[in-house]
């Protein structure tokens, strides 16, 4: 595609792996002028597009020209929070197949994980405990409840049919999925949690899913439940959840996402022995397929259409 006279300005990953989206765009597109974030040649007033994967301060309102900004992963906040982001632009969430490719990898890694309840194994091999544990259940008598039914909400679920599981989803928005349960809005979050064994979070922060899993929730969910959390941390109430696997109540977690990321070392979750911590790293996507989804953004909106994965303010995501 021809993206002639426009200036794409990047702040994602860094000066180190620059180069590589410089190679994914010249593949993209020709025409388009792809320069780092901190190249001190970059004039503001030749920027119209930027990419931006981590908070920029307030930059971005200083580019009189800027058509549109991309977002270097799903989510926004690390834009939306910055005050004097200027409000009439649209925003592109980055949804490319990779990226619900490797989220419904780890979501089927981390149901498995609790089915098999691999936390206790690792512990035991750390101890060098023989521990002959046999899991209760299959996947087939096991039933996923994914939360949020989006771009990558329904590939997980399907890849995690695809392992056995039987699987219902809970949304905004009611959906249709053949085969498939599926819940929507507070009203129906109760029945939706109370028939899931174990709860998969693939939602967006917003004030509406901020700590929505809570003691009360939690109370919904079957004795044993298991939770993954891969969407943003401010969903769930750490407390909470650490006193519902204290008693019990819950059998294990498997979390991505925190409210503070890095994870402070003092955070109760990285010792928890019914807790496995990975470090943000569910979902990601090469940056030649993230190079050709924003230029086919780009094009999109050179044309006057609406490109797909846009971000509504009114809905929060
Ligand atoms: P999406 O396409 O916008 O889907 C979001 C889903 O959440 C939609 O189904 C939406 O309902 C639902 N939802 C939003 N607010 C809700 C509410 N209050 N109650 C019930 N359902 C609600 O987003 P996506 O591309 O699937 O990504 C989901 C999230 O995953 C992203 O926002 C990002 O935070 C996270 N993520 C994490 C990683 C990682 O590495 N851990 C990687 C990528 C993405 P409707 O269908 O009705 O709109």
């Amino acid at each position: 595609m021809n993206q002639a006279g426009d200036l794409l300005l990047v702040k994602s990953g860094g000066p180190a792996v620059f180069h590589e989206w410089v190679d994914g765009f010249a593949e993209a597109s020709s025409g388009l002028e792809v320069r780092e974030w901190d190249d001190p040649s970059v004039r503001d007033d030749n920027v119209t597009y930027v990419l931006v994967g981590q908070p920029v301060g307030d930059r971005i309102s200083r580019f009189p020209k800027l058509k549109a900004i991309f977002s270097g992963g799903a989510g926004v906040d690390h834009l939306t929070r910055e005050p004097t982001l200027p409000p009439h632009l649209p925003i592109i969430r980055m949804a490319t197949h990779e990226n619900a490719q490797t989220m419904g990898e780890y979501v089927c890694l981390a149901a498995l994980g609790l089915l098999r309840d691999w936390r206790r194994l690792a512990l035991a091999q750390e101890r060098r405990t023989w521990d002959p544990f046999l899991g209760t259940r299959t996947a087939r008598t096991t039933r996923v409840g994914v939360l949020g039914l989006g771009h990558i909400g329904l590939h997980a679920l399907e890849m995690l049919r695809g392992l056995g599981f039987q699987v219902h989803g809970w949304s905004r928005s009611r959906k249709t999925i053949m085969d498939t349960t599926t819940y929507a809005g507070e009203g129906e979050l109760q029945p939706f949690l109370a028939a899931s064994d174990i709860a998969v979070g693939l939602l967006p922060h917003t004030p509406a899913t901020s700590g929505l899993i809570c003691q009360r929730t939690i109370d919904w969910m079957p004795h044993g439940a298991g939770l993954v959390n891969a969407g943003r941390g401010s969903l769930v109430n750490i407390p909470d959840l650490v006193a519902a696997l204290d008693c019990g109540r819950l059998g294990g977690a498997v979390l991505d996402v925190f409210e503070s990321e890095p994870l402070p070392a003092d955070h109760p979750a990285w010792t928890h022995p019914r807790i496995t911590v990975t470090s943000h790293v569910a979902g990601f996507a090469t940056r030649r397929t993230r190079a050709a989804y924003v230029v086919e953004g780009m094009a999109a909106l050179e044309r006057g259409d609406s490109p797909p994965h846009l971000y509504l303010p009114d809905r929060g995501y």
